[in-house]
C-alpha cells in the first residue's frame, strides 16, 4: 500500500520514519509497543506517526498524517495510536522539536518509579539528559484511576508542561519521552536512555554514582554533530535483521 498523498512530507523524511521504527525495535528501545513520530517537513503544524502497529513491521504506507489536535488527515479508517496526544501536545508546546520517541523501554522503567533517584546523564554519550529527567505524575493531572496511558489532550499537555524545556521526561509505571531537533538525533536520544538506565543501574549497585555536571552535559552535546555515525551504522544493522 502506498501513502495517502495527503501526507505533505518529503519522501526522505517517510523513509527515514520508517527506518527509525525498525531502528528503535531493532535496538530494543520499542517491542511491540512504543511510537515514533516526525514534524512534517513541509507543514509544521501537521506530525507523521505510523498507523496503530508494532514499529518493527511499519512500511511507508503505514505513516499517517495527524493534526496536533491528535486527528488523523489520512487513512482514517486505520486504527491509529491511542497514545497521539503525546506527539501532538508537544510539538504544539516546543517549536524547536522535529521528532520524538515514545516508549517503554525496560531498563528505564525503573527510573520512573524510585522517585528518589533522579535519573541524569552517567557518561558522554548522554548530555541531552542535561540536569535530569523529571517524572511526569499521571495523578497529579489525571487522578487516582487511569491506566497511565496518555489518552487524551489534557494528558498530553499535563505531559509536555513536565517535560518542559527539557529533551526527556519519565512516565511513571509507564516509560519515558524523549524529544530531539532532527527525527536522527531523537532516535538517537532514545537509544542512549536506555544505555544511560542500565549504566546507572549497574553502577548503583558498586556505590555512589558521580554524574555529569550541566556544564559537563551541555559541552558533551557536541558528540550529536557526528549523528549519521551511529544512524547509518543502526539502519544498516536493522536492515540487515530484517532480510534475516
Ligand atoms: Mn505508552
Amino acid at each position: 500500500m502506498s501513502a495517502s498523498p495527503l501526507v505533505n512530507a518529503s519522501p526522505e523524511l517517510l523513509q527515514d520514519l520508517v527506518d527509525a521504527n525498525h531502528i528503535l525495535f531493532n535496538e530494543g528501545v520499542v517491542d511491540a509497543f512504543g511510537h515514533v513520530s516526525a514534524r512534517d517537513d513541509r507543514r509544521s503544524d501537521h506530525f507523521l506517526l505510523a498507523r496503530n502497529m508494532a514499529p518493527g513491521s511499519v512500511e511507508v504506507g503505514d505513516i499517517v498524517e495527524f493534526d496536533l489536535d491528535g486527528k488523523a488527515l489520512n487513512g482514517e479508517d486505520r486504527r491509529v495510536y491511542l497514545e497521539r496526544f503525546i506527539h501532538g501536545e508537544i510539538y504544539r508546546a516546543r517549536p524547536d522539536v522535529m521528532a520524538i520517541v515514545h516508549s517503554h523501554s525496560p531498563s528505564v522503567v525503573p527510573f520512573s518509579i524510585v522517585k528518589s533517584v533522579r535519573f541524569k546523564p552517567a557518561c558522554h554519550m548522554c548530555g541531552f539528559l542535561g540536569h535530569g529527567a523529571d517524572i511526569f505524575e499521571i495523578r497529579d493531572a489525571g487522578g487516582p484511576a487511569t491506566d497511565l496511558l496518555i489518552r487524551d489532550q489534557h494528558l498530553g499537555k499535563a505531559l509536555a508542561d513536565s517535560l518542559g524545556s527539557s529533551n526527556a521526561v519519565l512516565m511513571r509505571g509507564h516509560g519515558s519521552t524523549v524529544v530531539g531537533p532532527t527525527l536522527k538525533q531523537a532516535v538517537y536520544r532514545a537509544v542512549y536512555t536506555e544505555v544511560n538506565a542500565k549504566l546507572v543501574a549497574d553502577a548503583l549497585r558498586l556505590g555512589p554514582v558521580e554524574y555529569l555536571s550541566l556544564e559537563e552535559a551541555n559541552a558533551a552535546l557536541a558528540i550529536e554533530k557526528e549523528i549519521e555515525r551511529p544512524w547509518q551504522f543502526w539502519k544498516a544493522a536493522a536492515r540487515a535483521a530484517r532480510t534475516k
